[in-house]
């Protein structure tokens, strides 16, 4: 069972609910946390890292006393990452997915791939909690990759039956296709304010498109207004978890400590959330 935890804007609480979550669990997990450009999960987990290893996409590299400065493979690039002179080619490493594509189609055979290093995967271990996360390279654009060897490693390990739990990047853009793709349901976390139901609304649309279950959780939900209940009413959207604004809540996330162990009333919270989410999966 794959549960990932999204949210169409960033700082709503979705680490909050994420780890909360994996922490609640009591049988073996395991916990991706897929939001690369800014992981932060760890902090919450403290998992034991016990092996990293770097991710790269192959680039593309040109021999010119092959080349005869066609074009094609600046035409054929969906990314602008190649731009063809009268006589050389631009390689723009920043904007190249390592698609393949170019390199395939030259037909000069003129185009070989280098390894360009994105980021790292690290793996490591909590209690009963198997941790994966990414860490993008400083000033790197190319997120789905590393995601994607995120969740190969996570797949390479898993055993069944396990419940994953992943962490995805705020937004509803590649990086958040990538990581929620395959889940079983996804949990949306937002807040009642007009940008909240705003990008609830945007995320909303990305999941039925990927055709994923999903029920929302509102943090700090005694703010604000009622935009975002009234939003799920209308849409039949299950409200799953309401989280108020509290300074004990607030000055636990401060210091890095998961709300199930600042206030362990919340745990029984966390377990209920769980157990609704299964119900729902086995209906689907
Ligand atoms: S497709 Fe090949 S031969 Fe044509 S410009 Fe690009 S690298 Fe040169
Ligand atoms: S590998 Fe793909 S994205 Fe990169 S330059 Fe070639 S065609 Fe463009």
């Amino acid at each position: 069972m794959i549960i990932s935890v999204a949210s169409g804007k960033g700082g709503t609480g979705k680490t909050t609910v994420a780890t909360n979550l994996a922490l609640s669990i009591e049988n073996n997990i395991q916990f991706l946390d897929c939001d690369v450009e800014e992981p932060n999960a760890h902090i919450f987990l403290t998992p034991r890292i016990k092996e990293k290893y770097p991710v790269s996409i192959p680039i593309p590299q040109i021999d010119l006393s092959k080349c005869n400065f066609c074009g094609r493979c600046a035409q054929i690039c969906a990314y602008n990452a190649l731009a063809v002179l009268k006589d050389k080619v631009l390689v723009f490493p920043e904007l190249c997915h390592g698609c393949g594509a170019c390199s395939y189609l030259c037909p000069q055979g003129a185009i070989k791939e280098t390894n360009k290093v994105i980021g790292y995967v690290e793996a490591g271990q909590r209690g009963n909690i198997e941790f994966i996360h990414g860490l993008l390279n400083i000033g790197e654009a190319m997120a789905p990759p590393l995601i994607r060897a995120v969740k190969k490693k996570a797949q390479e390990q898993r055993s069944m039956p396990l419940t994953t739990v992943i962490d995805v990047p705020p937004g509803t853009s590649c990086p958040v296709i990538e990581s929620v793709k395959n889940s079983d349901f996804c949990i949306l976390v937002t807040e009642p304010t007009p940008f909240g139901l705003n990008d609830l609304m945007l995320a909303v649309q990305t999941l039925k498109e990927l055709k994923i279950p999903f029920g929302v959780v509102i943090n700090r939900s005694d703010l604000g207004d009622k935009g975002v209940d009234d939003y799920c009413r209308k849409e039949q959207i299950p409200v799953l978890l309401r989280i108020p604004f509290k300074k004990e809540i607030a000055s636990a996330y401060s210091k890095g400590i998961p709300l199930v162990e600042a206030l362990p009333q919340y745990k029984s919270e966390f377990k209920h959330l769980f157990a609704t989410i299964k119900c729902n999966i086995s209906q689907t």
